[in-house]
C-alpha cells in the first residue's frame, strides 16, 4: 500500500513508524527482528531500511604502500525490505540513493523493486564519501535527489531508460524525500533549500520525511515555510531521544542541528547515569506537541536500539 494512502486511511490519526539500519557485515535478519519485535505492538504501517553505499579504506601493504579498497559495510537494503514485509506484513520502504548508482543501476534496482512487490522508495542524494569533500556523482548518475524522482516518475509513466522499449509497463512507486527543518549544511540558506525541497514535490515526490530536530519550533517553523512555498505534501518529522553527553557535540557535527538551550543545560547539569531518563523525557513531550499539532505520522529512528524508542513510543 502506497504511504500516502496509509496517511488517508489514518482520518487524522497520528501514526508511528521506525526506521531501522541494515546490521553490519555478518550480522542476520534476526538482528533486525530483534530491533522491530517490541515495537511491532505500536502497529507502524510502514518500517524504513536506511541504504548504506561503499566506503573506501586504506590499507597497508607490507611495500608500506596504501591500497584503496572499497567496502559496504551494511549491504541488504533491498532484501531487508522484502523479508520485513514478509515477516510482518507491514510495508517497507527502502532508502534509494544517487551516491555509487549509474542511473542504469537505478533503474534496475527499480526494477527489482517492483519484481518484489515494494512499491514506496524515499529518495535520497547521499552523502560524500569518507575523505571526498564533497558529493560526487558517478558518471553517468544524478547529481541531486530531485533527479532520482523524475527518474522514477519517467518509470511511473512507463518511460525506461532503453528507448527501444514503447509503452512499457508503468511502475507504481509513492516517493518520499528528505526535508531539514534547520536547514540542509550545503544550502545557500534556508529560503533556498524548501525552493529545492519543492523542486522534489513538483518532481513527483508525495510526501517528506525530516531530518531529526530536538527543536519542535524549528519544525513548525520549517512547516509553514514549506506551506508558504506552496508544498501541501504530508510532513513527517523524524525523531530520536537523545541517549548520552556526547551526543550534544557529536549530533550537531554529524547532522547540522542545533540543541535547544533548555535541553543543553538540562544535559548539562545531569550525571551521565541519568541522561538516557532526561532524553526520553525531552522526547516525549516534543511527540505529544507534535501529535497534538496534527503530523500524519512520528518518524523514529531506531539507530537499531528499539528499547529507548519504547519507552517513548508506549507513551503516546
Ligand atoms: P538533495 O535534495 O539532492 O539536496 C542536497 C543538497 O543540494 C542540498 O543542500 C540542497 O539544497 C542542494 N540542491 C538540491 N537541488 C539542487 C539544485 N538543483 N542545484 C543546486 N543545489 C541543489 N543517506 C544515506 O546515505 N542513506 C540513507 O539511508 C539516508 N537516509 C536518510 C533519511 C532521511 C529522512 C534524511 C533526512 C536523510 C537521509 N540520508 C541518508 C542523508 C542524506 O543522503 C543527506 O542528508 C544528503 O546530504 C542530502 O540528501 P537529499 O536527498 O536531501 O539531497
Amino acid at each position: 500500500m502506497k504511504i500516502t494512502d496509509h496517511f488517508t486511511q489514518a482520518e487524522g490519526n497520528t501514526l508511528v513508524s521506525f526506521e531501522v539500519l541494515p546490521p553490519l557485515k555478518g550480522g542476520s535478519m534476526q538482528d533486525i527482528f530483534d530491533t522491530l519485535d517490541p515495537l511491532m505492538e505500536f502497529n507502524p504501517p510502514f518500517i524504513d531500511v536506511t541504504y548504506h553505499r561503499e566506503e573506501f579504506v586504506y590499507n597497508k601493504r607490507a611495500s608500506g604502500y596504501y591500497e584503496k579498497t572499497a567496502i559496504r559495510k551494511r549491504p541488504g537494503t533491498v532484501g531487508i525490505c522484502a523479508s520485513i514485509m514478509h515477516h510482518y506484513g507491514v510495508d517497507a520502504i527502502p532508502h534509494l540513493i544517487c551516491g555509487g548508482f549509474s542511473k542504469e543501476e537505478t533503474e534496475n534496482a527499480l526494477i527489482d523493486l517492483q519484481f518484489l512487490g515494494i512499491h514506496n522508495v524515499l529518495a535520497l542524494r547521499g552523502d560524500a564519501r569518507k575523505f571526498e569533500d564533497k558529493f560526487i556523482p558517478e558518471t553517468d548518475g544524478h547529481k541531486y535527489a530531485v533527479e532520482l524522482v523524475q527518474q522514477i516518475h519517467e518509470m511511473n509513466h512507463g518511460n525506461y531508460l532503453d528507448t527501444s522499449i514503447e509503452r512499457g509497463a508503468k511502475t507504481d512507486f509513492c516517493v518520499g524525500v528528505a526535508g531539514y527543518p534547520e536547514k540542509h549544511f550545503e544550502s545557500p540558506n534556508f529560503q533556498q533549500d524548501i525552493q529545492y525541497l519543492k523542486d522534489k514535490i513538483d518532481a513527483g515526490a508525495s510526501y517528506i520525511v525530516t531530518q531529526m530536530f530536538f527543536d519542535n519550533k524549528k519544525f513548525f517553523n520549517f512547516k509553514k515555510a514549506c506551506e508558504d512555498a506552496g508544498i501541501n505534501v504530508p510532513i513527517i518529522p523524524g525523531i530520536k531521544p537523545l541517549t548520552k553527553k556526547y551526543q550534544l557535540n557529536s549530533i550537531p557535527r554529524k547532522f547540522f542541528v542545533d540543541f535547544p538551550e533548555e535541553l543543553v543545560k538540562q544535559v548539562v547539569n545531569t550525571h551521565e547515569d541519568a541522561i538516557v531518563d532526561l532524553g526520553i523525557e525531552w522526547c516525549i513531550s516534543q511527540c505529544k506537541e507534535l501529535k497534538e499539532s496534527g503530523v500524519p505520522c512520528i518518524h523514529f529512528y531506531t539507530m537499531s536500539d528499539s528499547k529507548i524508542i519504547y519507552k517513548v513510543a508506549e507513551k503516546l
